[in-house]
């Protein structure tokens, strides 16, 4: 069985375990993964900076209300938040680090602070 290089796809010739031809493909390999991760860890974090900034900037007061409507016209993107409350009654509060919103009847949206 022939293996190849998972960097430039050469034939690889030695040892069955080798991934790479040369120390220069394994490099090169490993910084693009790390690159591709790195740039997903930031994008991620510049989405939720984006959210908590416009949760902050709708909800000066700790707590308010507003709509899903309002929410989305300032780009907020429902799918990024750092953790879920659920409350004892089976409620759950969406967070973006300390600034959270509940979604409630008609479009409306809660918003709160935590302490
Ligand atoms: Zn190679």
């Amino acid at each position: 069985m022939t293996k190849v290089c998972l960097e430039c796809g050469e034939k690889i010739i030695g040892r069955s375990d080798k991934k790479f031809c040369s120390d220069y493909c394994r490099n090169a390999y490993n910084n693009t993964v790390n690159k591709d991760s790195k740039n997903l860890i930031r994008n991620i974090n510049n989405r939720l900076r984006k959210n908590w900034r416009i949760l902050e900037a709708l909800n000066p007061d700790q707590k308010t209300k507003t709509t899903r409507t309002k929410l989305i016209q300032n780009g907020f993107d429902f799918n990024f938040f750092t953790s879920t409350y659920t409350t004892k009654a089976g409620t759950v509060y969406y967070f973006v680090y300390d600034q959270g919103y509940l979604p409630l009847e008609n479009d409306f949206y809660a918003l709160v602070k935590r302490e």
